[in-house]
């Protein structure tokens, strides 16, 4: 079994994880740990975002530690909302301000040019150094209205590549094989395996 740290506060993405890394892993993150205080996401990119986040946790304890930075570019509007993409609409601004100001920004826009990419980036930190970084992405199209009650974010309205269903109408089952979580998770987990942490699960010959 391996421990690791998911330095997030968000609910949904240390849900994810659980499904995503499954039984070989012991997924905890820091709501149990509110006097870590918070990591100023001031880093230009996903991945120094990420850095920044995982480094400085992973800094002040001693196990394994993953920090996920990871948001919506979409082309019409030149890779925005990118990494402000939890606080498109303003500071504390909620998932539906969010979508809100995403869709208005698109009004413009015709349906043809609404292509989107989710964008994650994973890094494994211990004792302030970095293991590893681990990439995923997914590509889709950005709805004219949201559609859906599952996942978070901006699942209601994005329409991944082979499918009509959002994020947010999809299962977790089907969103965990495709997202860009699922991909960087899947990266994460090879990195496991072959440093021999891991033990591959071989399936019986037929
Ligand atoms: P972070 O916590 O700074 O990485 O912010 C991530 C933000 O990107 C979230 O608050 C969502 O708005 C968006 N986001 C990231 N991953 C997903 C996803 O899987 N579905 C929908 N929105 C996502």
């Amino acid at each position: 079994m391996i421990r690791l740290l998911v330095a997030t506060r968000n609910a949904h993405k240390t849900r994810e994880y659980r499904e995503l890394l499954g039984a070989e892993f012991k997924i905890d993150d820091l709501s149990q740990l509110p006097d870590l205080g918070s990591v100023d996401e001031s880093g230009a990119s996903f991945a120094e975002n990420a850095k920044l986040k995982a480094l400085s946790i992973s800094a002040k304890l001693s196990g394994l530690v993953m920090a996920d930075d990871s948001g919506l570019e979409v082309e019409a509007l030149g890779g925005a909302p990118g990494i402000r993409s939890a606080r498109y609409a303003g500071e504390r601004a909620t998932d539906e301000e969010n979508i809100a100001q995403l869709l208005e920004q698109l009004d413009p826009v015709g349906e043809q040019a609404r292509q989107a990419r989710f964008r994650c980036v994973i890094v494994l930190a211990q004792t302030g150094k970095t293991l590893g970084i681990f990439q995923g992405t997914v590509d889709g199209t950005i709805t004219s209205s949201p559609r859906g009650c599952g996942g978070f974010g901006y699942d209601p309205v994005f329409v991944p590549h082979e499918y009509r269903e959002t994020f947010a109408e999809l299962s977790a089952e089907v969103k965990n094989t495709i997202s860009h979580r699922a991909r960087a998770a899947a990266a994460l987990k090879r990195h496991f395996r072959a440093s021999g942490q891991m033990t591959t699960v071989r399936r019986p010959q037929p």
